[in-house]
């Protein structure tokens, strides 16, 4: 099947390029799942206008504004990808192929996972992947940061301007001795031993390290850096940099002609504000591109 635009992503950054996109008169599909999307499940209080939402509210408005523009969503993930010189060939998941003459790659990023006891089971529930999204509801309680880079050192210091007591648990530190500086400084307490489990029945209560410390906390930050979806970028062309970003022009370009990123997957902020942002320029870039003005 042919079309102008195929949105791969169905989160903030991809229904956002979705509209932009389809409002200027191209034919546009979107692939993947909104319930996939970090914002989906998630409550939102950072984001212009909305006040305290769901973010599963604010992706259903926003399909309904996109449809309402031709934009049609697919609801189903790309399962083989690739360029061809003169376009993209996607495949998805019911073996439907589909030719693009441009693309927006909105895949966002998957948080890497210590694996311990207690992670998946308190996620949500004490247990975060973002502390920059969640720490204001940690104003006054205890909070423990995990993560031996810069990124983990940065939420530590920011953490104590929210938090009763902030620690920090780094165990292969390779963060910016500066950094490292600043988060003592501010009075983080810094721990050395890897974490072991997290432990909680409703709520997380304690974070317990490998040598035998019990850290008693209401929110575990885990800041481990991220990994995107590197893979379906490579098959479109692109080669991501090596935290599995990909690096983008002004006009959300990737370098690839006719392929574009926004959100999640061209670097931090990991916020909904950003990815937003560059939705609409992506999309308003791959309608030029497919309409042959670039
Ligand atoms: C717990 C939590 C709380 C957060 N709180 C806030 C907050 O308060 N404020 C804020 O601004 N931000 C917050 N964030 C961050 C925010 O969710 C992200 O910045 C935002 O969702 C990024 O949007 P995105 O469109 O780039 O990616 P995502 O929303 O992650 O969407 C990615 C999309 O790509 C699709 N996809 C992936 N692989 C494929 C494939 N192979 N084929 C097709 N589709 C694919 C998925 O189905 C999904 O639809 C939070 C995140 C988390 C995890």
């Amino acid at each position: 099947m042919e079309v102008d635009v195929a949105v791969i992503g169905c989160g903030p950054a991809g229904i956002q390029a979705a509209m932009h996109a389809s409002r200027k008169k191209t034919s546009v599909v979107v692939m993947g799942r909104i319930q996939s999307s970090a914002i989906h499940g998630c409550r939102l209080d950072n984001y212009l206008g909305t006040g305290k939402t769901e973010g599963s509210a604010i992706l259903e408005e926003g399909r309904a504004q996109a449809e309402s523009t031709g934009a049609r969503f697919l609801g189903q993930n790309v399962i083989a990808a690739a360029g061809t010189g003169n376009g993209f060939d996607l495949t998805v998941e019911d073996g439907t192929e589909y030719h693009a003459k441009a693309v927006v790659l909105a895949t966002g990023i998957s948080r890497k996972k210590l694996g311990i006891p207690g992670e998946k089971e308190l996620f949500g529930k004490g247990v975060s992947y973002c502390a920059v999204c969640d720490c204001n509801f940690y104003k006054g309680r205890k909070a423990v940061i995990v993560g031996n880079d810069s990124e983990a050192a940065t939420s530590a210091e920011m953490m104590t301007s929210y938090a009763s007591e902030t620690s920090w648990v780094t165990w292969e530190t390779v963060a910016d001795r500066s950094l490292v500086a600043k988060a003592e400084k501010a009075g983080v307490r810094i721990y050395g031993s890897k974490p072991e489990s997290i432990t909680g029945t409703d709520r997380v209560e304690a974070l317990v390290l490998e040598d035998g410390t019990s850290i008693p906390t209401d929110g575990v930050f885990i800041e481990l850096g991220a990994k995107s979806s590197a893979d379906l970028a490579m098959d479109l062309g692109a080669m991501p940099e090596i935290d599995d970003t990909l690096k983008v022009g002004r006009d959300m370009s990737t370098g690839v002609p006719g392929l574009f990123a926004c959100g999640d997957i061209t670097g931090r902020p990991w916020q909904v504000a950003k990815a937003v942002g560059e939705g609409c320029v992506a999309g308003t870039s791959a309608a030029d591109f497919a309409k042959g003005a670039k």
